[in-house]
């Protein structure tokens, strides 16, 4: 059984529960390992915490917790850094690395807020052309190890957040194809591993996770890693479906745990 998930959010960025709150949860389920991952500041985003001192205040906490619950699990206090997030200070346990916004002439969009914010993106930057704009993303994300000094490659095709229903773009056009084999192939090369994330599951978004099933094919083929996280964003959130898309994983020949 996996038990160890290093991708969650509380109360200090945009989850809903306390740090506490998580860790009591986690020990309840049996986890091995917790792994906190706030949200880097982004001043052109003040929607997810307005406060740069929220990230010193998390680490506090972390830190109190790792050692009130040092008997029972291990804690660990990682950032989820985002590409263009001014780099964090390097006393974190871990990083994972990510792309959320498309900046298009000064305006930064998040790409995973909502539908219509990532067509307005789309029209915007790119005149409505998906493909444009998934090669403009595969390029960004290819550098987010480099640019972010990640331990873990978070949410590799993101953009497909919004696109359940195929509505948005094919995610087998050519294309498409291309954009995101170029990346895994530069972002290989590092080493880390790239997550498989049930947050948008456990959120109602897609029914399955990032990066999808031909993705993953691709990072086997071509001698990636990978490692299970949640993204949660509540204590319910942990852990979420590991086994059920680790055993897709270890079935394209992955050796998850
Ligand atoms: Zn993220
Ligand atoms: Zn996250």
């Amino acid at each position: 059984m996996i038990s160890s998930d290093f991708h969650t959010h509380t109360h200090f960025c945009d989850g809903k529960d306390s740090p506490e709150e998580m860790v009591l949860s986690a020990i309840e389920k049996g986890m091995e390992t917790l792994g906190f991952s706030m949200h880097s500041f982004a001043q052109f985003d003040l929607d997810v915490y307005s406060d740069p001192a929220a990230l010193y205040e998390y680490k506090k906490e972390v830190a109190r917790l790792k050692e009130k619950y040092k008997d029972k699990i291990k804690i660990l206090c990682g950032i989820e850094q985002d590409i263009y997030s001014a780099p964090a200070d390097k006393d974190f346990d871990y990083v994972i690395g990510s792309v959320h916004y498309v900046k298009i002439e000064g305006e930064y969009f998040p790409l995973d807020l909502s539908r219509e914010v990532l067509l307005d993106a789309v029209e915007k930057g790119f005149g409505g052309d998906f493909y444009s704009f998934a090669e403009w993303y595969y390029d960004e994300e290819a550098k987010v190890v480099e640019k972010t000094g990640a331990d873990i490659i978070g949410h590799l095709d993101l953009i497909r957040k919004f696109n359940e229903d195929g509505g948005l773009f094919d995610e087998k056009h050519p294309r498409y194809v291309a954009a995101y084999t170029k990346a895994v192939k530069a972002l290989v090369k590092s080493g880390k591993p790239f997550e498989i994330n049930t947050g948008a599951i456990s959120r109602g978004y897609r029914s399955t996770p990032y990066p999808c099933e031909d993705i993953l094919k691709c990072i086997y083929e071509n001698g990636g890693k990978v490692i299970m996280s949640s993204d949660s964003h509540n204590k319910g959130g942990l852990c979420f479906e590991f086994e059920k898309w680790a055993d897709l994983a270890r079935q394209i020949g992955f050796d998850v745990k």
